[in-house]
């Protein structure tokens, strides 16, 4: 399928899942993950109007930013090596991925303003996931009031990966809940207004949700070449 058909499908599912929630679509952000494809079906994304473009590994990033720079804007959604954020600092838009303070203090260092960042949070607390646990969410953000270049934007997740809608829903809600709690405290350096959560096969829950930022790769560009 053609991207711009792929597009069309998702919007009348966006539309469906805001009436049903009583919100209003233009509040959510489509990021097309483009990891899986060719700068050309990348291309075709920001053709068919989605000029949000999400990368998780740096040489994938790369090689889209080069090719597209001004045509859209950049998100990186992948776990993120200290050492590698000065090759992206100056090119990305937005970090989705912010789950320690080790990285926070190189995003810092590195950046001439503060960078966007969503703090990437396991809510499930899973040992094997990235993220931030739930109970250490709000000592986290408190200390990351003395990085200037860090703007705490919102909350990352990535639901589970299993069939349960009830899990996968739960997981969404309790990710929003944070969120207002910490965008309840007001602080300079985290007004925390977005959510960045759901997938191709979870967008409409997460919107339901509260979902501001929906990352989608296979279900949009697709999956492979
Ligand atoms: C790959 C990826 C996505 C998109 O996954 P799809 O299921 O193909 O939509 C979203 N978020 C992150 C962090 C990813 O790595």
């Amino acid at each position: 399928m053609n991207v711009q058909a792929n597009f069309e499908g998702i919007r009348a599912n966006i539309n469906q899942a805001c009436k049903r929630a009583g919100r209003n679509p233009d509040e959510i952000t489509v990021i097309a993950v483009t990891k899986y494809v060719t700068i050309e079906r990348a291309k075709e994304a920001i053709e068919a109007g989605v000029t949000n473009l999400g990368e998780n590994r740096l040489e994938g990033f790369k090689e889209k930013y080069h090719a597209l720079d001004s045509l859209a804007t950049w998100h990186f959604i992948g776990s993120l090596q200290s050492r590698k954020v000065k090759e992206l600092i100056s090119e990305v838009d937005f970090i989705h991925s912010l789950d320690r303070l080790s990285l926070a203090k190189e995003i810092n260092k590195r950046a001439d303003e503060p960078v966007s960042c969503f703090v990437q949070i396991n809510v499930s607390g899973e040992e094997s996931k990235h993220g931030i646990h739930p109970d250490k969410v709000h000592t986290f953000i408190e200390e990351l009031s003395k990085y200037e270049n860090i703007k705490v934007v919102g909350l990352m997740t990535m639901a589970p990966f299993i069939n349960d809608e009830a899990v996968i829903r739960s997981t969404f809600k309790d990710l929003r809940l944070l969120r207002d709690e910490i965008r309840d405290k007001q602080f300079a350096h985290a007004p925390c207004p977005y959510l960045s959560m759901g997938m191709s096969n979870d967008y409409s829950i997460a919107i339901e949700e509260g979902a501001t930022h929906i990352r989608i790769g296979s279900k949009l560009v697709g999956s492979s070449n």
